[in-house]
């Protein structure tokens, strides 16, 4: 990722911005200089407070309407939790910025349902989305989120509709007929059992 000193900032210690901060946008455009985040960290120059580190990100992301939009999605930053909140028709998500990889963390809230306020969605348990490695990049996280809770819509309904056309597609097609097989059997499994111990009680 790029980021953005002023040339003009003379003496005292350098200061590097997101390029969406308001503090670069004060800036007169010929003073702009992008650097690599990566030279800026070997140079030591600080970080911006108001746009620095992931949560500068979670904070001025110019693209959250946009993709709440192009999604129909809920996005919501909660500055005392630290976290972003997105919410799909049929799922809550939180993202949480690890400051010391520079990623993302995703989690999933356990119990969800869309008349939630965005307060209630913010409390209780949620659990680590363990498939989804720590990412550096918001919209591919969004995007996954998007996907997955597009699949679970699909497989309420019938999974043999989920899509089989990547690798990746059939593969997530074959788990998720296991799963809906293997509960299938228990199901099958517990309506037998429940049948002797009506037989055993005479009730059947
Ligand atoms: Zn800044």
């Amino acid at each position: 990722m790029d980021v953005i000193i002023s040339m003009a900032a003379k003496g005292q210690k350098i200061i590097y911005h997101r390029q969406n901060c308001m503090y670069v946008e004060k800036m007169k455009p010929q003073n702009r200089m992008v650097l690599s985040q990566k030279t800026v960290k070997k140079q030591r120059f600080c970080s911006c407070l108001y746009c620095g580190g992931l949560k500068g990100e979670l904070r001025t992301n110019p693209q959250f309407s946009a993709w709440e939009k192009e999604y129909g999605i809920a996005i919501d930053y909660i500055e005392k939790n630290n976290a972003l909140y997105v919410r799909t028709k049929i799922g809550c998500w939180k993202l949480w910025p690890d400051e010391e990889t520079d990623k993302y963390l995703l989690f999933h809230r356990n119990i969800y349902n869309k008349d939630m306020t965005l307060a209630e969605a913010c409390y209780g348990a949620y659990h680590r989305q363990r498939d989804v490695k720590p990412m550096a990049s918001l919209h591919q996280l969004i995007n996954y989120i998007v996907a997955h809770d597009r699949a679970k819509v699909i497989i309420m309904d019938n999974y043999r509709k989920l899509p089989r056309t990547t690798a990746k597609q059939k593969k997530y097609y074959r788990q998720t007929e296991n799963k809906i097989k293997r509960r299938e059997r228990k199901q099958a499994q517990q309506r037998i059992d429940y049948l002797f111990k009506l037989i055993a009680e005479g009730r059947a």
